[in-house]
């Protein structure tokens, strides 16, 4: 800029005579008058300016990385799954309903997260319906939304009467108020009254509030889940909010192995 284009700007645009040493540009600057108050200052050069940006946009990056480790940190996927991702899911036979409806699921999901639409992977121990619940937790997780993963059996142990309060607190915020919750597991706890309670307590409210779940299970979606999680979940579980999917793979650990 020339000192006459400068001047354009403002006649309290003054060039300082002083030159950036690592750019060459002339530094100039304003001086603002108030009253007998008079301040000067200088613009800085293009250098000076870039490094400030670099710095913005470095401390931005700093930022967002440490908001994504906070919500993986809450979330609690288990190590074996945090590099859970729908690219890394071994297809085998079996498995391809499954895989489509999920990867269905993650194309639409801000949709399907507004809408409070859950999947339902059912079928026997090992054969990869946790890897697919962690792959979509994990996805929505980059997305930025709050999630968080439980499994079933240990997450009622952890509610049962006369346990750490403050820790059942923390387990019911996850469970009722994460965006996302992946519910792992249900039918592998002990079933009982107070275990129905607490599963109609969680699916009902979060139904309600139109909060996505996805759960694994190897109870068949009819009478096996009804008699385990109770009448009023399995209403909400049969309800179009949950979309059921069958995932038969057996072996797919052992060919994970
Ligand atoms: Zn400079």
């Amino acid at each position: 800029m020339t000192a006459e284009e400068v001047k354009k700007i403002s006649p309290n645009v003054f060039d300082t005579g002083k030159v950036c040493p690592n750019c060459g540009e002339h530094i100039f600057a304003y001086r603002f008058t108030a009253g007998s108050f008079s301040h000067v200052y200088e613009r800085p050069c293009s250098c000076k300016s870039a490094e400030v940006r670099r710095e913005d946009a470095q401390r931005a990056t700093e930022k967002k990385a440490e908001a994504r480790k906070a919500r993986f940190d809450y979330a609690g996927v288990p190590r074996n799954f945090v590099q859970a991702k729908l690219n890394n899911y071994r297809r085998l036979p079996g498995t391809e309903d499954a895989y489509a409806a999920v990867k269905d699921y993650l194309l639409n999901r801000q949709e399907n997260i507004k809408a409070g639409s859950g999947l339902i992977l059912y079928g026997p121990t090992g054969s990869g319906k946790t890897h697919l619940g962690c792959a979509v937790l994990n996805c929505v997780l980059e997305d930025g939304y709050r999630a968080a993963y439980w499994c079933v059996p240990q997450m009622l142990e952890m509610l049962m009467p006369g346990g750490d309060e403050g820790e059942q607190q923390m387990i019911l915020d996850k469970a009722l108020l994460s965006r996302v919750l992946l519910l792992d597991d249900l039918g592998a706890e002990k079933s009982s009254e107070w275990t129905r309670k607490e599963l109609t307590i969680i699916l009902d409210s979060r139904w309600r509030e139109n909060r996505p779940t996805i759960i694994t299970t190897n109870l068949l979606p009819d009478e096996e889940l009804r008699r385990d999680c109770g009448d009023r979940s399995y209403s909400r579980l049969m309800s179009d909010h949950y979309q059921v999917v069958s995932v038969t793979a057996d072996d797919y650990r052992r060919a994970r192995a």
